[in-house]
């Protein structure tokens, strides 16, 4: 690289970025085809890469060479393989080529488009990809951008319901006056995701405030109108004010379905701002087969599903919706001199910092734009049914083995599954399911996670990475079949 303080840096160099780049690229493809020889789950012990690097950051600067080898010997082992066809656990994060494309241009051009005119494209990109989505996904008309409606990328599903509730707590406060805020109540289930609850303490939500609605097997862990009419009618009798509801297509720890048209009904009746996060099975609901799933979003003011999950858009890339902007301008918005352009005074165009928390923003939308463009909608419908078709594959050999049981109903790619407990012994269940789930892990063949139903630990694996196959999947239930029949037999 460069030699000696005297000269200056030159740190975009054309050349340099052609030879390095080009090596850099042999570097990552030759890691996708070897990826399937590396421990899925990292095997490092907390703190080891204290012991293998120095103290300070190097005064000269050093080789590609030298960087790359200490990448390979002392990064690589700590690290998960989140894209490798044997990866099972959490829900995937996709990666593809197109991805991977269009994030290299977007780091390439190196904008930050936070008002339309620090890029025109970048804002008028993000807005047409996001109609073509909603479009794939047959969302309401009122969400597209040529109302008053219209979707933004945010980095992820939290951040979403972050700016949604915000938008929603100052909607209600200009209107009931900005001392209510004690008396905002919030709903959720208890499957909703962690992410609502960060977010109500993030906004000064009153935690007694906080309503968590009980489920269980009975509707498949999925939220239950009743119960939110009777918490809602309690906190009315009580004075205090309804104004969020949560609910989830797809929960995280069994992919339950809230039945959003009865739930809407009742968040429309209340003046209660109706918010679906469909963070992973949403990417499903592009398949006519599976759009039933979010039948009653025409009842919410917003929704989000996160392409970096399931449809093949690197991370970060979760996309909100909602049919009113300027509850989410009303809230978000400020207009610093130094920001001042004639374009956004002039109330002509979309200005995305006033549609999240930070002001920077990447060009993230060539990412979904290049996926779109170089897969189209059949070849992603195709992967989508694929992956599900291999978790029908997962919940047959499961159910065929007496040791085993599903726990609840499979509907997209997560199936849950557990040892089946031995003369009716739920502890002595559960501690063998977590002696399994370590034991599978540490074979570094394969990455499942767990969760907890009902008080039964149950173990995931969630299908949709994008290298798997039927193979990776039969090899994954063997892995777990062998050390099943090693600890039963112990
Ligand atoms: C994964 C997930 C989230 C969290 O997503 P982030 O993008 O990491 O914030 C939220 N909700 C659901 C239903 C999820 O599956």
């Amino acid at each position: 690289m460069e030699n000696g303080s005297k000269n200056v840096l030159k740190p975009m160099d054309s050349e340099q970025l052609r030879e390095y780049g080009h090596r850099m690229v042999d570097f990552i493809a030759d890691y996708y085809k070897t990826i399937d020889k590396f421990p899925v789950l990292s095997q490092v012990q907390p703190g080891y890469l204290h012991k293998l690097l120095p103290d300070f950051a190097p005064y000269h600067p050093e080789t590609m060479d030298q960087v790359l080898d200490d990448f390979r010997t002392k990064i690589l082992p700590g690290v998960t393989h989140w894209q490798s066809p044997s990866f099972f656990a959490y829900y995937p994060a996709n990666s593809s080529v197109a991805g991977f494309l269009g994030e290299m241009l977007s780091v390439g051009l190196g904008i930050i488009g936070f008002s339309w005119i620090t890029s025109p494209a970048a804002t008028e990109l993000e807005m047409i990809v996001l109609d073509w989505l909603a479009k794939l996904l047959n969302l309401p008309e009122q969400f597209l951008s040529k109302g008053n409606g219209g979707g933004v990328i945010q980095g992820s599903a939290s951040e979403s319901i972050l700016v949604v509730l915000i938008a929603a707590r100052n909607k209600v406060l200009r209107s009931v006056g900005q001392n209510a805020l004690e008396k905002l109540v919030v709903y959720s289930s208890d499957q909703t995701h962690s992410a609502l609850q960060k977010t109500c303490q993030i906004a000064g939500i009153y935690p007694a405030n906080f309503r968590v609605l009980e489920t269980d097997a009975s509707t498949n862990y999925a939220m239950r109108p009743e119960l939110l009419q009777e918490a809602v009618s309690q906190d009315l009798e009580a004075g205090l004010i309804p104004f969020f509801l949560c609910a989830t297509v797809g929960t995280t720890s069994s992919t339950a379905v809230d039945p959003l048209a009865e739930l809407g009904t009742i968040a429309n009746k209340n003046g209660i701002w109706f918010h679906v996060d469909a963070a992973y099975a949403g990417s499903a609901c592009i398949c006519p087969e599976y759009r039933q799933y979010i039948d009653g979003v025409e009842t919410t003011d917003s929704f989000n599903t996160s392409p970096h999950k399931w449809l093949l858009t690197n991370f970060e890339c979760s996309l909100l919706w909602v049919k009113d902007q300027d509850s989410l301008t009303e809230a978000l918005s400020t207009n610093p001199e130094y920001l001042k352009n004639k374009a956004s005074q002039a109330n002509l165009v979309i200005d995305y910092k006033d549609w999240q928390v930070p002001l920077g923003r990447s060009f993230r939308s060539l990412k979904l734009w290049m996926v779109l463009r170089l897969y189209g909608s059949e070849a992603l419908k195709r992967y989508i049914r694929n992956h599900i078709k291999l978790a029908r594959y997962f919940e047959q050999l499961v159910s065929q083995d007496p040791n085993f049981e599903i726990v609840t109903p499979r509907i997209f790619s997560l199936v849950c599954f557990r040892l089946v407990p031995k003369e009716n012994d739920e502890k002595k269940c559960n501690n063998q399911n977590r002696k399994l789930l370590d034991a599978v892990n540490s074979s570094g063949k394969l990455f499942i996670s767990h969760t907890v139903l009902s008080g039964k630990v149950v173990l995931r694996c969630a299908i949709g990475a994008p290298l798997t196959e039927e193979k990776h999947v039969t090899e994954a239930w063997k892995v777990i079949q062998d050390e099943a029949s090693f600890l039963l037999h112990k």
